[in-house]
Order: C-alpha cells, then structure tokens, then sequence
C-alpha cells in the first residue's frame, strides 16, 4: 500500500491479520508524543482515508511506567495536553485512559479496522508492541518516527564505537532527511461517544496517579510540550548555535540546544530539528556538523545499543574488555567512598562534582560534559564497579527529565568503557578513560559553571526559555 511522504523502511508489519471490519484506524500513540513530524500518525490517517474511516488517537497512562516520578509525569502531561490540542485542530481525537499501554490498545483496538503504533527501542516498549500484534484481532502496523535513519538500515548488529557507524548513518542520511507531510484527515473522530482523562485539570490527574512524589517537577526550566521545544530551539538556533562548535563542550554555557527532554518524550521529532539545523542562516559548518555528530551519531549510536544488546541496562552488557579491567581493578584502595544517599545530597568533597548534582536536582538538565565528569567520579567513589553502574545509572534514570531513554544507557556504559577504546591503565579505572577535576580547570572556565548553578539554586527560574 502506498504511503506518500513515508519510507516504506519505517514501516513495519507486526502481525499476520487482516484489516478488520472496524469503526475506526486506531493510531496507539506511546513514544511519538506530537503532532506534527509523527510518520506514525500520518500512516495512520493516510489509512483511514483509504478506509473512509476516522482516525482515533489513543494513548495508556499507567502509574507503574519503569522508573518515572512526578518530575516526568508532569512533563510528559504537558506535552500529550497540547499534543491533543492540536491533534483536535486536525479533526482527531487524542484519548488518554488510566491503564497500561498494552490494554489501552486492546480495548481501543477490539473496534479498529487496524492499529498503528509508533516505535520504541527498550525492553518493556518492544515487549508491549509484540503482545498487542500477538492478541489485537486486526493488523497492526509499527512506523518509526523518533529515530533519522531507521536502526536496521544503519546496521544489523551492535556497533562498536562511533566511528563504526558514522560511515553508516552517512550514507543513508540523506534519503531520511525528508519533512513528512501532514495529510489531511478525511473523516474526524472529535464526535466519537469515547470517555478520556481530562487533560484541562494536570493536577488532578497528577493527584490520581499512584506514583514517586519525591522529585519535583521542573516546569519553570522545561515546560512541556512542541510549543516549548520548538520555541528553545529557535532561540538556540539565532542566538547560539554558531557558537555550537566552539562551546558544546563548555559547561559554564549555555550554548546546547536543551532538546534531549523533548526528545526522550517524543515530543519533537528528531528530523524535524536535524533539517532545521541543516538549513540554519547564520551558523558555520563547524557548528551545523558538531550538532549533527550528537543528534544523528551519538544518539542513533546509543538507539543501535540497546536495540541490539539485551543487556543495555546491566554491567554485563559493558564490552567483555571494560568488564574484565574494571574487575581486575575492583579491589583497588579507593580515597573517598560515598553512598548512594551521600551523592544525591551532592555532599561530596568536590565542588565541581556538587554543582553538577545540584543542577541535575534542580533543573533535571546537566551539561554532557559534567555527566561525564559526574558518572566517572560516581566509579572512583563506589565500592565496586557494578555498584557504581547501579548508582549512576539510578540515579540518571531518577533525576534527569531526559533519563529512560536509550541516551541514558549508552551514557552510563560509555563512563565504563562502552563505544570507547583502552587508555592508560591506572588505579580503581583500569583501562578505562580518566577524568579529572584538573582536567575540568584546564578545559573549561569550571569557576564559573559553578556561579551559573549556584544562582540557579538561588533563583530556581532564571534559565527559563518563557
Ligand atoms: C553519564 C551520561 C549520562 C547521560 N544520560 C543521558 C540521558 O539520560 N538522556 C539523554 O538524552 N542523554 C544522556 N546523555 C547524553 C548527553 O549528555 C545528552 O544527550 C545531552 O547532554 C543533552 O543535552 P542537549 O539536548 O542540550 O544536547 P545537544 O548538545 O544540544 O545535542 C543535541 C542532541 O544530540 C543528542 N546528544 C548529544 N550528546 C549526546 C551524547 N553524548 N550521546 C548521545 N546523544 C547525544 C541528544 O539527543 C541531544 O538532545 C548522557 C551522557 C553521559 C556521559
């Protein structure tokens, strides 16, 4: 069947059943939280146009997703109450129910013709998408929105390094650097007799949810929501993007494009910021080719890792060479160990390492830099280095907004070895790359990256894009 504006290699088939005699295309929206570049929701209304049908949006919000706490539920509610905003100015309606993704779909899906999903690349998200296809009584169809190069065209194994997928990604990138155009919905779904949460009241969802009060929301810094994304990532483009190059790595700044929580929450789409970028004015290619070694690169290369290696979230899916050295070395004398507890009052001896904890608590963002700085301490203040995997992977997952996301993993792993090579063996690291706070002083102007977090614990709102 074609699909106009889509790759047929986004587009997966999940099942052997038919197209049924249904009232509706159900398009089960869970990783692609938007409206607009979604490949899954245009695929789904191109369907119900063939099908003369509405087409009905659905999504399952369950109190026991993997990890998430009030911080991430607020964001992400932010997002779905515009993504169905502007959904409805489309003609469809977005219905968000209590209860697990897998029985949302069901439900919905006892009465759909077919079901679209879109794509997710952990565990528990294939695992819901295999067992809808298993029992959905119809079709269902999976079209992969959140990823530039679709994962298996890149490579069809675990990648090793950057370097081994650079290659790859650069030659495909083009033919998938292409905007999808938005069909028009032939048939609405607004007027559907269907009950749904009320998304006009976020507190009193937030309130029903059975959920991990402890961290707080951090809507003052990143609102959620496409509006949102989308307003920060112009402003990085006119005003800093040209200094990408030169400061991507310089942590007392500001010049990063702060797209990783939108991203993670589906709520842009990762094409539509690499072709923004692309075409930017005013920019050098400098800066246009550093942001696109991190948006298509690194985070294609960490959506390459945890697609292919079972063990993404374990100390056993570290390359065999990264285990085996810091195993050897897990017996070293360590100068300063701390508990889980100790680091997240970020109560360490290193003032450095503190900011970077504060800004984490605080804005539920840190700079890539400092997370490097930050997980690789963690493995020199930790007992053994499994123990350290468990807690810097802990508390990523706990505090950072983009935390559960294929990012996080491969972030983690790379403090212990992964997609790197064999350095210098030392104490407590082995073979694994060292960081170090001199390192810090000589790099970057680390004073006063402490200053910006100091006044962002002061003033909590300061770095705000509204
Ligand atoms: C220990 C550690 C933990 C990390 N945990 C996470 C995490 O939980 N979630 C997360 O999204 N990223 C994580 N990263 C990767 C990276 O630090 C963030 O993606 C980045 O800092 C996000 O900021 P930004 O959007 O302003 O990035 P920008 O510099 O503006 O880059 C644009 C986009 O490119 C991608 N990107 C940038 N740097 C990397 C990288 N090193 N690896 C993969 N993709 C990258 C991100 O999607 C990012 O939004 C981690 C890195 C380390 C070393």
């Amino acid at each position: 069947m074609a699909s106009p504006g889509i790759e047929p290699e986004r587009i997966q088939q999940l099942n052997e059943r038919n197209v049924q005699r249904g009232d509706y295309v159900l398009y089960w929206m869970q990783q692609s939280q938007r409206a607009e570049y979604n490949h899954a929701l245009e695929y789904a209304i191109q369907r119900a146009n063939d099908l003369g049908q509405p087409c009905l949006a659905a999504f399952g919000l369950m109190d026991s997703y993997p990890e998430a706490n009030l911080r991430h539920y607020t964001f992400m509610l932010e997002g779905l109450k515009e993504t169905r905003e502007t959904l409805a100015e489309r003609g469809i309606l977005l219905l968000v129910r209590f209860g697990n993704p897998f029985d949302i779909a069901m439900d919905l899906g006892r009465k759909a013709s077919l079901i679209v999903c879109d794509r997710g690349y952990l565990r528990h998200q294939k695992a819901w998408r295999e067992k809808v296809a298993e029992q959905a009584p119809c079709l269902v169809m999976q079209v992969e929105s959140d990823i530039i190069v679709p994962v298996e065209i890149v490579s069809n194994k675990a990648e090793y390094a950057a370097r081994t997928i650079r290659p790859k990604i650069q030659r495909h990138m083009d033919s998938y650097l292409k905007e999808p155009a938005p069909t028009p919905l032939q048939k609405g779904s607004l007027g559907m007799p269907l009950d749904g949460v009320d998304l006009n009241d976020l507190p009193k969802i937030l309130a029903q949810l059975k959920i991990d009060r402890t961290v707080s929301p951090v809507s003052p810094h990143f609102p959620g929501g496409a509006r949102a994304a989308r307003r920060f990532f112009q402003e990085f483009l006119e005003h800093r993007f040209s200094r990408y190059a030169a400061h991507h790595n310089q942590p007392q700044t500001d010049d990063v494009s702060h797209m990783s929580p939108y991203l993670h929450f589906g709520q842009i789409s990762p094409l539509y910021l690499a072709l923004r970028a692309r075409n930017a004015p005013n920019t050098s290619d400098e800066s246009r080719e550093a942001f696109l070694e991190e948006l298509l690169v690194r985070r294609e290369l960490a959506i390459n890792f945890v697609h292919y290696n079972p063990d993404y979230d374990a100390f056993s899916g570290l390359p065999e060479w990264a285990r085996q050295t810091l195993l050897d070395h897990a017996g070293d004398k360590r100068e300063h160990l701390y508990t889980q507890s100790q680091l997240e009052r970020a109560a360490t001896h290193d003032e450095y390492w503190n900011a970077a904890m504060e800004e984490m608590k605080i804005t539920g963002y840190m700079h890539n830099s400092m997370r490097m700085y930050w997980g690789k301490k963690i493995l020199e203040w930790s007992r053994t280095p499994e123990e350290a995997f468990l807690t810097t992977l802990t508390l990523n997952n706990k505090y950072f907004l983009d935390g559960r996301d294929p990012n996080s993993y491969a972030g983690v792993a790379w403090i212990l070895g992964l997609h790197d090579r064999p350095w210098k063996e030392r104490p407590i690291y082995g073979k694994i790359r060292y960081m170090s706070a001199s390192g810090l002083e000589r790099k970057c102007d680390i004073r006063a990256y402490v200053q910006k977090v100091r006044k962002q614990v002061e003033k909590p709102s300061q770095n705000s894009a509204d």
